[in-house]
């Protein structure tokens, strides 16, 4: 084929398209994005106004015709269009020099369909990419945490993000038991402004309900639990108002969300082969996702699983890394890639 020829290979790079953030892993130099998976539109002329950290600033804050979608909120593509604008903006960004034709691997939430698995790809390839693969997000992760995942032992990985919870028991380079739920950190901040509004009348944004999560939230009762000073609206007065709002309370706030997310987790348990289950003891469990940074999860769901946890070293990059890791082992590990053929 004389055309490739002509092609600069390199500059390969690894994208997490997650429900929440977006990034970008270019072999060889790392993370060089890291952006909220946010568009602002203009609805009067469906244009595009801010993408990523810009466009997330807006949310809550915009005027009747602009809007701040996220388009895979929920763990599904909502918004087609909107996902490859997006991620033809990220892919962009990174990608400098415009003669080089990449290699890219996108990791998308295990719950897409088929259709929209080679949708990415195509929008990969719409921006520049010379090969374009799918990766499932439990197996990116579990190899961005460096489990084993291509030895007979088993592993679980649980990843908590935005929109989704993933979790997943893998051996010998593949995925045995998987269980995925559409409950994440987003539930988290939506129950935080119900609980506010019911029980102080007060009205709060979602991007201060995730603040608070992240300052005070916890699964578990701890030592010396804080309280936070939370401004919103008076739904009464109309006006700005300041309360105190105890650890305990954003807990009990939270706790259906967590349920939820341990259930998940007891169920991939239930399911899970004898022998597989018997290496699990041993080993544990992984838990990462920005979720697996509540304060004291892993310590609710050793108590739930009689297992021992373990946090993700970082937890909001893992995905990404593992990703990374398949580009830069591609003969390796190119077994747990997916592509719809086209070269
Ligand atoms: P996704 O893969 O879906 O894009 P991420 O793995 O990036 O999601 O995680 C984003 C979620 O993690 C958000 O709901 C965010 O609020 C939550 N998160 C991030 N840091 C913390 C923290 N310190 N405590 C609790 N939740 C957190
Ligand atoms: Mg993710």
């Amino acid at each position: 084929m004389p055309d490739r020829l002509f092609l600069v290979a390199g500059q390969d790079m690894a994208i997490d398209l997650g429900t929440a953030n977006t990034l970008v892993y270019v072999r060889d130099q790392g993370v060089l994005l890291n952006e909220p998976s946010v568009v602002a539109i203009n609805t009067n002329t469906n244009e595009a106004l801010a993408v990523g950290m810009d466009a997330k600033r807006m949310i809550g804050r915009t005027p009747s015709y602009v809007e701040a979608i996220r388009p895979l909120r929920d763990g599904v593509i909502a918004d087609f269009d909107i996902t490859e604008r997006m991620l033809r903006y990220f892919i962009k960004k990174v990608h400098r020099n415009r003669w080089a034709k990449p290699r890219i691997v996108i990791c998308v939430p295990s719950g897409i369909t088929g259709v929209e698995r080679r949708a990415v790809e195509e929008a990969a390839y719409h921006a520049g990419a010379r090969n374009a693969f799918t990766i499932d997000e439990p197996m990116a992760a579990a190899i961005g945490c460096d489990m084993p995942v291509q030895e007979p032992t088993g592993s679980m990985v649980v990843d908590i993000g935005g929109g989704t919870t993933e979790v997943a028991v893998i051996a010998m380079g593949g995925v045995v038991v998987s269980r995925s739920v559409r409950v994440g950190g987003d539930a988290m901040d939506e129950r935080i402004i119900e609980w506010v509004k019911k029980e102080h009348n007060l009205l709060l944004g979602l991007r201060t309900a995730e603040q608070i999560k992240m300052a005070i939230g916890s699964a578990y009762p701890y030592h010396n639990e804080p309280s936070a000073e939370v401004r919103g609206r008076d739904l009464e007065a109309g006006l700005p108002k300041t309360i105190l709002l105890s650890a305990a309370e954003v807990r009990a706030a939270i706790e259906e969300p967590v349920a939820t997310i341990v259930d998940a987790i007891r169920y991939a348990l239930d399911n899970t082969p004898p022998e597989l289950a018997a290496d699990l003891m041993n080993v544990g469990i992984m838990i990462t996702g920005g979720g697996a940074l509540l304060k004291v999860l892993n310590y609710r769901v050793a108590i739930e699983t009689g297992l021992r946890v373990e946090i993700a070293e970082r937890p909001l990059q893992s995905v990404v890394v593992g990703s990374g890791r398949c580009l830069e082992q591609f003969d390796l590990l190119h077994g747990v890639l997916e592509s719809s053929g086209r070269f």
